[in-house]
């Protein structure tokens, strides 16, 4: 299935909360779900009640769109956490923070994770001194993930970590805006991954 490419505030108003998928805008007044909560088309009032399987769905479609990944991608990052030790929702949603387009996001060198992708897969990213232009790439704890020296330039890149230095990086992640560059510190708890979802439903729709 390819990458949807259609309004980004209609996912967030069919999951009913804020995937902040456009930037600086969703955390501004003119963020759709601030201003009206409703489900995007015409039977917008209609909030359908969901059997026991929809609500599972709901919740995997809403964590998908979130990290903007295709069905595929999203299945095999799944069955990864699977294979790991421990609470395969909290591995799962540990694997999706890891990815280097997403931590890109969290140090706010971009301001969403669409932008994330497009920096990485332009090459105007680092990981411990080398390109890495692979955005499921994950990063491990003392990773250094920079802005190539050639991009440093970038007025997005720079606009971006200007904004990001005023707002609250992970406790997980440490960003040096100067350096226009951040560290892995240490690996996410659940407590420190800020996702509006219940990753046991997620893990249950798989099981089924
Ligand atoms: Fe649109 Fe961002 Fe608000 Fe979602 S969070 S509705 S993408 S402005």
């Amino acid at each position: 299935m390819s990458r949807y490419t259609g309004p980004s505030c209609r996912l967030c108003r069919r999951a009913g909360t804020k995937l902040f998928l456009k930037g600086d805008r969703c955390y501004s007044e003119k963020c759709a779900i601030a201003r009206r909560n409703s489900l995007p088309g015409q039977h917008s009032q209609r909030r359908a009640k969901f059997s026991e399987y929809g609500l599972r769905l709901h919740e995997k479609q809403k964590l998908r769109r979130f990290y903007g990944m295709t069905e595929r991608q999203f299945e095999r990052f799944f069955e990864k956490a699977s294979r790991m030790a421990g609470q395969k929702g909290h591995n799962f949603l540990q694997l999706l923070e890891r990815r280097v387009d997403s931590v890109v996001y969290r140090l706010g060198i971009a301001s969403s994770r669409a932008q994330a992708r497009q920096l990485v897969t332009h090459g105007h990213i680092t990981v411990n001194g080398k390109k890495l232009d692979i955005p499921s790439a994950l990063v491990k704890v003392g990773d250094v993930i920079a802005v190539a020296p050639n991009s440093r330039d970038i007025p997005t890149i720079r606009e971006n970590l200007e904004v990001a230095s005023a707002r609250a990086i992970p406790e997980w992640l440490e960003l040096n805006a100067e350096r226009m560059e951040g560290r892995v510190v240490s690996l996410p708890t659940r407590e420190q991954i800020d996702v509006p979802v219940n990753e046991q439903l997620i893990v249950e729709y798989y099981a089924r």
